[in-house]
């Protein structure tokens, strides 16, 4: 579904993409993981084109992303940030149905039910009229992933989810994110939750510098990574 060849970001003279190859396959979840800087927010960043690159392509069903309406792209493309990212001034249900009732032009009373399912499948029905300040932050996330599905997205990109939470919260968010997997949703998620990854991930790809260093199944990069960095990497942060 995403198939991305030789991907080269540069921030002025720092090269911080340097020829990234990567296929997703439908219903396929990626583990992302790496050292602070290798680039593994930009990666996800430039699918979603919130981020320009300099060289390589990167295509969707086949045709290269730049061809699509940058709405219609976010649209097929959920994304998930660390920090939440909800409107602060609006609640719970507001904060799902703008985007499917302006971008897809959505009838109000059938964004609002499309809310219903959604909420009550990340267990927050009960916080629809609550504003964001009024949430944990596992509850916040968790609407956050709720609005993203909103839009009906193929792909969900994942970017430290769980990373700003407390641990106590961070099993909540993990478990609608495992479901949504087995439900066969097209996942990259950036995440140090290696138990999340041992669980769920088809692939784990290591980036370090810009590029895959190393990638294959979760047993085979957690138990016997073949590459000396992943294996300090993992050292560090298991
Ligand atoms: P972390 O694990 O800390 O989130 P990361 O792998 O996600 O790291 P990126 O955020 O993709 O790394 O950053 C890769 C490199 O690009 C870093 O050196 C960072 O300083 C640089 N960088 C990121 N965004 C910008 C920007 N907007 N302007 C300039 N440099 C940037
Ligand atoms: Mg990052």
């Amino acid at each position: 579904i995403i198939k991305i060849e030789n991907l080269v970001k540069r921030f002025g003279k720092l090269e911080v993409l340097r020829g990234i190859n990567l296929q997703v396959k439908k219903g396929e979840t990626i583990v992302i993981i790496g050292p602070s800087g290798g680039g593994k927010s930009t990666l996800l960043r430039c699918i979603n084109k919130l981020e320009e690159y300099q060289g390589g392509q990167i295509y969707l069903d086949g045709v290269d992303i730049n061809e699509y309406d940058v709405n219609q792209l976010r649209a097929r493309i959920g994304m998930v940030f660390q920090q939440f990212n909800l409107f602060p001034h609006m609640n719970v249900l507001d904060n799902l149905i703008l985007a499917p009732t302006k971008v897809k032009n959505m009838p109000r009373d059938e964004a609002v039910k499309k809310a219903k399912v959604l909420l009550s499948r990340v267990g927050l029905l009960d916080k629809i009229e609550a504003y964001p300040e009024q949430l944990s932050g596992g509850q916040k996330q968790r609407v956050a992933i709720a609005r993203a599905l909103m839009m009906d997205p193929e792909i969900m990109l994942f970017d430290e989810p769980t990373s700003a939470l407390d641990p106590e919260l961070v099993g909540e968010v993990l478990d609608v994110m495992k479901n949504l997997a087995r439900s066969g949703m097209t996942m990259l998620v950036v995440t140090h939750e290696m138990g999340f990854a041992r669980d769920v991930a088809d692939r784990i790809i290591f980036i370090s510098e810009g590029v895959v260093e190393e990638e294959g199944p979760p047993d085979e990069i957690l138990k016997n990574p073949k590459k000396q960095r992943t294996r300090e990497f993992l050292r560090r942060i298991l």
